[in-house]
Parts: C-alpha cells; sequence; structure tokens
C-alpha cells in the first residue's frame, strides 16, 4: 500500500541525537524543522573560536562510525562526501600519579606487550576479558542498543541474558574478575565514566566500550568534532530539513493528549503532530510541558532518578607544543575509587583530580595557530544536587589549582605559554543546556535506569511526543544518542505513517 509521511515534525534541540532523528525523519519523508536554543548546531558538541584556535566543547572521541555512516547511506550518500574521519592510535595515554604510562591502544601487539611487561599473569585475564567484552558488546549493543524498550515484557525478555552475564556486577568488579594489576583494572574500567557512570557503580554492561572501541577504532573528523556536526547539519539541510538557531521552546502545545505544536520564547509558534525532545528530560516535562497532569507525574518521577556526574572543563591554548602527549589522555590521580566516592556520592570537592586532556592539535594542527597548541582538560565533579558551591566563584580558583597542577606534573611552562584560557562549569550546563542539576550526561547509567526503566523514547501518555538523546534508551555518549535517535524515529515511522488511502 502507498504511504506517505508529509506531516510535520518539531525536533527540540540540535544534539547529535536531535540531528540523528531529524536527519532519519527527513530522509523518511517528514517534514522536520529542528528548533535550536543556542546559536550553533551540536549542543554538547558545541564549538568555541578564538585567536586562531578551534575547541570542540565536548565529545571528541568518536567510535562506532557506522552508526554515523547508516545516516548518510539513507539517500545512497557517504559520510567521507561529507567530513573526513582519521583513525587516533594509541586511543588514550594514561599517565599515573606514580610516573606509570599505559598506551591504551588498538595495536594487540603493543597492547600485550605492556600488559605482559606490568603484569604477566593478567595477560591471559585480559583475553578472557576481551572475550566477555565481544559477548556483552554482541548481546548489549547489536541487539538492543537501538531497539526501544516500551513494555515491561521486552525487558523480561532480556533479563536471561543480563543474569548470565552477571550484569548485576560493576564494571570495576567484572574487570577486576579478570585482571589483577590496579593500574590495568583502572585501565580497563574508566570508560563507564565517558557515558557519566562511575565504574564502582555503574553494571558491567559498560564493559562493552571496550570492544567496541576495539572493534571500530577511535576517529577523530578533520577540523574537529564540530565538522562532523557541520556534516550532518549540511546533509539535513541538503534534504530540505530546517534548523532555526537561538530559537529556544518555551512550551509544547498539546490538545486532547497529543500535540500539536511548539512554542518558542519569541511567541512563534510552528503547528505539528510529532514533537521530538532532544532537550533534557526532565527540562522538558517541568518546563515544557506547563498544563498537563500527566507531565506532573513524569517530572516527579524523574526528580527522584539518579543524574551523572557534571564537568567543569578548560578550554586553553599555547604558544608552545607538547609532543610528549597524546590526542587523548587520561591523568588518573592518586585515588581512584575514593575520588570517584567523592564525586558521585560525598558531593565535595576534592583537591586531588583524575583529568581527561584533550590535545586535538596533535591530529589536526589546523586546529591551533603554527607552533601552537590546542587543548581541552576535563573534570569529573558532582552535579548541583550534590554539591552545592557557587561556581562563579570558585571556577576560576578551581582551574588555577588544575593548571598548577599539570605544569607540575606534565605541561612545563604552561602558564607562560598561554594564550587563550576559558572556563565552563556545572552552572553552565545547566544555564546554557538546561542540564538539570548540571549534569553533564543526564541519567546516570544504573542497570536500574537502563532500557525499560529509563525515560521511554516515546510518552505512554501523550500522543505525538517522542525523546532522542542521553536521558532516553540507550543513553549518553555520541553512538548511544545516535542509536536513540534511531529507535525514535523508527516509533515515528511506524505511529505516522500514513496509507494513501486515509489521507
Ligand atoms: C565535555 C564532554 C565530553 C564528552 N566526551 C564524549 C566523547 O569523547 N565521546 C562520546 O561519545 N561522548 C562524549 N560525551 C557525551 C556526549 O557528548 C553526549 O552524551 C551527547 O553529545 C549528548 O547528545 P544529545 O543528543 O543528548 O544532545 P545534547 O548535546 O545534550 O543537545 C541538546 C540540545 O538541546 C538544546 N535545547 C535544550 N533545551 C532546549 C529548548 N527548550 N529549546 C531549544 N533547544 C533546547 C540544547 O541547547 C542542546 O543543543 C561528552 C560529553 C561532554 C559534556
Amino acid at each position: 500500500m502507498p504511504t506517505t509521511n508529509s506531516q510535520k515534525v518539531a525536533v527540540i534541540g540540535s544534539g547529535f541525537g536531535g540531528l540523528a532523528a531529524a536527519i532519519r525523519l527527513q530522509a523518511a519523508g517528514f517534514q522536520v524543522e529542528i528548533f535550536e536554543m543556542r546559536d550553533l548546531p551540536g549542543g554538547r558538541a558545541y564549538v568555541y573560536k578564538e585567536k586562531g584556535f578551534t575547541f570542540d566543547a565536548g565529545p571528541t572521541v568518536i567510535t562506532a562510525p557506522e552508526c554515523l555512516e547508516e545516516l548518510f547511506a539513507l539517500k545512497g550518500k557517504k559520510m567521507s562526501d561529507y567530513v573526513e574521519m582519521m583513525p587516533v592510535s594509541p586511543f588514550y595515554r594514561l599517565f599515573w600519579d606514580d610516573g606509570y604510562v599505559f598506551d591504551y591502544s588498538n595495536d594487540e601487539k603493543l597492547l600485550t606487550d605492556q600488559i605482559r611487561q606490568k603484569s604477566p599473569e593478567d595477560l591471559s585475564g585480559y583475553r578472557r576479558f576481551l572475550a566477555y567484552s565481544k559477548e556483552v558488546f554482541n548481546e548489549g549493543y547489536t541487539k538492543l542498543a537501538a531497539t526501544p524498550f516500551l513494555h515491561l515484557w521486552s525487558m523480561v525478555k532480556v533479563a536471561p541474558q543480563l543474569v548470565r552475564l552477571g550484569a548485576h556486577r560493576s564494571v570495576y568488579a567484572t574487570v577486576s574478575k579478570f585482571i589483577k594489576d590496579e593500574h590495568l583494572r583502572q585501565a580497563f574500567s574508566f570508560h563507564s565514566l565517558l557515558v557519566g557512570g562511575n565504574p564502582f557503580k555503574t553494571s558491567s554492561i559498560y564493559t562493552l566500550i571496550h570492544f567496541l572501541e576495539r572493534n571500530w577504532g577511535v576517529f577523530f573528523p578533520r577540523g574537529g568534532t564540530g565538522a562532523l556536526v557541520q556534516a550532518l547539519v549540511r546533509y539535513f539541510e541538503e534534504m530540505g530539513g530546517k534548523i532555526h538557531y537561538q530559537a529556544e521552546i518555551d512550551q509544547i502545545l498539546t490538545s486532547d493528549g497529543r500535540v500539536t505544536g511548539v512554542r518558542t520564547k519569541a511567541g512563534h509558534t510552528f503547528d505539528c503532530d510529532v514533537v521530538v525532545s532532544n532537550g533534557d528530560v526532565l527540562h522538558t516535562y517541568k518546563d515544557l510541558l506547563k498544563d498537563t497532569s500527566k507531565a506532573r507525574a513524569r517530572e516527579k518521577s524523574l526528580e527522584n532518578k539518579s543524574y551523572s556526574m557534571s564537568l567543569f572543563l578548560i578550554y586553553f591554548g599555547t604558544k608552545k607544543k607538547y609532543p610528549n602527549m597524546a590526542h587523548h589522555n587520561v591523568l588518573f590521580g592518586p585515588r581512584y575509587q575514593g575520588l570517584l566516592e567523592d564525586i558521585f556520592t560525598n558531593g565535595v570537592l576534592p583537591k586531588d583530580f583524575s583529568l581527561y586532556l584533550h590535545v586535538p592539535s596533535l591530529t589536526d594542527p589546523s586546529l591551533a595557530p603554527e607552533g601552537h597548541e590546542c587543548f581541552y582538560v576535563l573534570s569529573p565533579v558532582a552535579h548541583l544536587g550534590k554539591l552545592d558551591v557557587d561556581w562563579n566563584d570558585i571556577g576560576p580558583k578551581y582551574a588555577e589549582s588544575i593548571m598548577n597542577y599539570m605544569e607540575e606534573k606534565y605541561l612545563p611552562g604552561l602558564k607562560e605559554n598561554l594564550v587563550v584560557q576559558k572556563i565552563f562549569t556545572p552552572f553552565d550546563f545547566r544555564d546554557q543546556l538546561n542540564a538539570h542539576l548540571g549534569s553533564a550526561f543526564s541519567l546516570e547509567p544504573r542497570l536500574t535506569q537502563s532500557a525499560y526503566f529509563r525515560l521511554h523514547n516515546q510518552d505512554d501518555d501523550i500522543k505525538g511526543l517522542y525523546f532522542t538523546g542521553a536521558g532516553t534508551h540507550p543513553g549518553a555518549g555520541v553512538p548511544g544518542v545516535v542509536n536513540s535517535a534511531k529507535a525514535t524515529a523508527g516509533l515515528v515511522m511506524k505511529n505516522h505513517t500514513l496509507s494513501e488511502d486515509r489521507i
């Protein structure tokens, strides 16, 4: 039977999840318009440009490129027609406070030589860990990442696999079953932090990230992550999609239990049949669905959930090069579990740090002026519900202590070579991205907040309301939100594709 999708869709937000959903729906024939409150697309993948430096604000480790490639394939295109993805090696250089350094790489020999040298007895354990991670990947990613969990039954069906894989165990506990050396345990367990999860609390399902990276590699777009965002925007617009900037939505309009449109803060309305919110999930219910009793119930339940940590970031550029660093560096501090407890549970601002240091100009020198280096450093910190401090006041002091630490241990001469510096605090996550509690990754990735127990990709009561992005299934991270868009777009197509004889 011939079908048509000529219905209108409003997508709130242009993060990776919003863009991917918009692309899928526009490609399927819907008329899609994106409403983005900021002046540029990308959401957490915003870009700052200053004094010849290009700073990607957020995601920098781009893995699972096939989920992006799939978007371009919808219209017979290739991602390489729009953006060049460069492999990054090593994936990460890991530095510890005691001087130990480990190159976490996809080069099997380099990886296993380092494990053998550090802890010969852990080599066979590592191989078993890799096999386990592959199995979790096959069950958790390949089969389920883009499958919406709308009914409890869908969860019951996967329960046996979750039990078999020991999903109740934490990432760290699981890694520790295979690997004895503490440095290596940290090296193979920190990844859940990349999607907002404490390795000591998050389900072992997140060990799949290890296989995912080994399987597909780690990439960086030439021109930075912002170039990938621009590629998606260009492709969406070529298909006829529209994107409005500085167009903050302040209400989702509903009538008789279904959405009828959206209204911007400036007072413009857009009538539509479908709204896909890529904004923060609690913000959507609390601030955008003002007169809906069903939304109040959902708001309450979301308020009781646990949210991932926030981040403190410093974007900076130097007139000196630092070739001893890698593109992606993790600088482990003296404490691992204790520090994570301070961030996730105790809500204090510790004096020590574990940092992620991004040096993209090592892969793409065009991101900094000649002879200069472009960086960002990220420190996980408690979200605003746990740590009640005035970041406007302590932000600059906290930045100074991080810069001092890095100068002393890793980047000699840092401060005298500094050309530009800008900080981004939990307040900015809250104020510039509408992020509840300034959380950097939305709902914390715990088993009890995953799949069916996460916010569904489709509202259970309000017809025409959908979600894509970090707060919905499967969760945060670029592959996560791009897969959430696939799950969501599939639901929209199923529910809103009209057969022509019904028009
Ligand atoms: C510093 C940092 C580093 C990260 N590093 C990595 C990494 O290396 N690799 C990786 O895979 N992931 C990484 N992540 C996670 C990843 O970036 C995110 O999970 C993902 O990008 C979130 O995408 P999203 O689709 O949920 O939308 P978001 O990026 O959260 O975008 C939501 C958009 O909605 C807009 N919006 C909100 N409310 C409204 C409104 N009312 N009206 C209009 N617009 C609105 C916002 O302005 C924003 O543009 C990182 C995250 C951060 C913060």
